[in-house]
């Protein structure tokens, strides 16, 4: 490289998609859109936001959180490293940019994604950013614009970071609720945790022309079904054609595009609806006092578990994940017959498909009914191939959320059994529209109203787990695990090969005593001695047990209470993470 090189750089830049070097000027006033073959270069948030909104109405939102590394993550570097170089090479704070603007004179709250801060990963502070932006609007009811891009969920945060989807969904479910319009314009690319999310339960999705989006990345899905991927697979055209975006629009045409939808949605709007905008202070303070009231104490004496990785002879997060996938353990239907009385299996989702990775259906829990739905695997070869080895299929999702929403209208709680690798990593899942569904059945329990109880029996894997776990209570046994990635994923992205699984199995703190110090999860559920394949019957005899205290407790709260307290302790994930953090030592 001569000495002019970096000067060079400046003044001109090459197309990714025809090579074409370009006057770097020239491209800007472009959009960054090659006038040579139309390729849209990605964005920083930043030159985003200079692109969509008004001039002079930009009014940045704080974008400082306290620095936190709940899990202490160290793969090859640590976090805090990892967090510092995305800093100085960026020039942000964090994934995030959010603001309130004026977009043809439209006022708006706006969250606008950078990929180039950690790949755009969604953390606890970024879904933290993201909530605030969305309480932002709600409290000047004025329409919530995401721009997303994004790789997925950040893994240094582990669980945590799985769960901001619940959080930034529940604050779409506010707006949607309050009448408020959010509106997504996935960029590329958007996929994981943020496609499952908040980038597809928005009311209206756009796609930026050249914008991937999905749940599964296109890699992973070659690497599992060992098949060549369709042409255009995951593009902006794609998702049109599969029925999961509003439009594809040119980058030139973005802003005009959304001037017309902010127009036409306020034109039908009331000017105010009469909606609570905030519980007064004291109010709020005796909502949580009655959440203290309802939460039991959460690892002692419950669970009698010891302090993994603080005792000797405790069992390594590693053994825990073999113990958690070993064919023998109890499944959903073996608990179906041995928790429960009467099950009746209700089945599809009424769009033409029956997925049997999800059972569900009404049954009796010591003698009161209740909705339950689950993961089904199975213990041979057959019944795991039948079963999709568990792994639920959008059709699963939309079963499970035609039986949650039943269960709302009859008034029947709702118990779920989360046993699953993950979402389905197939190509047909992803043309079905496997993120959007995934994201609909998140925001729908942030405010089912009715008694949600969760646990984690085997595998919970990611998005795929979360859709069945926003929960009034979660409880998770003992040798389960609850993970944001699987350790053999994380650790081929992270450490140089997918054999440091069991480093990243530790690192990731996915163990149910580690989740419950994190307050992901609320009470561990103890298995006889070796593990539950070894004694089924004393396993569903504590589960039942569990269920049992758990759920009376929640069947005396009345539904709006329920779904407060619900919100509260999802909400809780983005803005206690210093206290998480204490928890873990
Ligand atoms: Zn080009």
């Amino acid at each position: 490289m001569t000495a002019t090189a970096p000067r060079e750089e400046q003044l001109w830049s090459r197309c990714a998609g025809c090579a074409s070097l370009l006057y770097r000027k020239r491209l800007r006033r472009n959009l960054d859109v090659c006038p040579e073959c139309g390729e849209h270069a990605r964005l920083g948030a930043p030159e985003r936001l200079r692109q969509l909104v008004d001039p002079g109405s930009l009014r940045l939102l704080p974008d400082r959180l306290p620095e936190a590394d709940p899990l202490e993550f160290v793969d090859v570097l640590p976090y805090p490293h990892r967090l510092t170089g995305a800093r100085a090479s960026s020039g942000l704070a964090e994934g995030v940019v959010c603001a309130t603007a004026t977009i043809g004179g439209h006022p708006v709250a706006l969250a606008v994604m950078d990929f180039r801060f950690l790949g755009g990963s969604l953390g606890c502070a970024v879904g933290e950013l993201i909530t605030r932006a969305a309480e932002r609007a709600l409290d000047d009811r004025t329409p919530l614009v995401l721009v997303t891009a994004s790789g997925g969920a950040r893994m240094q945060e582990g669980a945590l970071s799985l769960m901001q989807m619940a959080t930034v969904s529940q604050a779409i479910a506010a707006l949607r609720e309050a009448g408020l319009l959010t509106v997504s314009v996935l960029t590329d690319p958007t996929y994981g945790g943020v496609a499952a999310s908040f980038a597809t339960n928005t009311d209206l999705v756009l796609a930026e022309s050249g914008a991937r989006m999905g749940f599964a990345g296109p890699r992973v899905i070659r690497q599992i079904t060992g098949r060549a991927l369709p042409e255009g697979f995951q593009t902006a055209d794609f998702l049109l054609r599969h029925g999961q975006v509003d439009m594809v629009v040119q980058r030139r045409s973005l802003r005009g595009r959304l001037v017309a939808l902010l127009a036409a949605t306020r034109a039908g709007r009331p000017a105010r609806p009469p909606v609570p905008r905030q519980e007064p202070a004291s109010r709020r303070e005796r909502l949580a006092d009655d959440g203290a009231a309802l939460a039991r104490p959460a690892v002692e004496g419950d669970a009698g578990t010891p302090e993994a990785g603080d005792t000797p002879g405790v069992r390594d997060a590693w053994d825990t994940v073999r113990t958690a996938r070993h064919p023998g353990r109890p499944t959903t239907l073996d608990y179906l017959d041995s928790v429960f009385d009467g099950f009746v299996e209700l089945h599809g989702d009424r769009l033409g498909a029956d997925c049997p990775a999800i059972v569900g259906g009404v049954a009796r829990l010591a003698g009161r009914h209740v909705m339950v739905i689950g993961h089904q695997k199975g213990h041979t070869t057959a019944e795991l191939v039948a079963r999709n080895f568990g792994m639920a299929s959008p059709a699963g999702h939309r079963k499970a959320l035609r039986l949650m929403r039943l269960a709302a209208r009859l008034g029947l709680p709702v118990v779920t059994l989360v046993d699953t690798p993950g979402a389905d990593p197939g190509v047909s899942a992803e043309e079905q529209g496997q993120a959007a569904a995934i994201a609909e059945n998140i925001l729908t329990l942030t405010v089912l109203p009715t008694p949600v109880l969760a646990v984690i029996t085997g595998e919970g894997g990611s998005g795929g787990a979360l859709a069945l776990a926003v929960a009034d209570r979660v409880l998770m046994l003992e040798n389960a695990v609850y993970s944001v990635i699987s350790p053999e994923g994380c650790a081929a992205i992270l450490w140089p090969d997918r054999s440091a699984a069991p480093q990243a199995a530790r690192a990731l703190r996915l163990t149910a005593p580690d989740l419950c110090r994190l307050g992901v999860v609320d009470e561990v559920v103890s298995e006889p001695t070796s593990a539950a394949h070894d004694d089924p019957a004393e396993t569903a005899r504590r589960l039942r047990a569990a269920l049992l205290a758990n759920l009376l407790p929640l069947l005396d709260v009345p539904p709006a209470m329920l779904v407060r307290l619900r919100r509260q302790r999802f909400r809780r994930f983005g803005a206690n993470r210093a206290g998480a953090r204490a928890g873990l030592r």
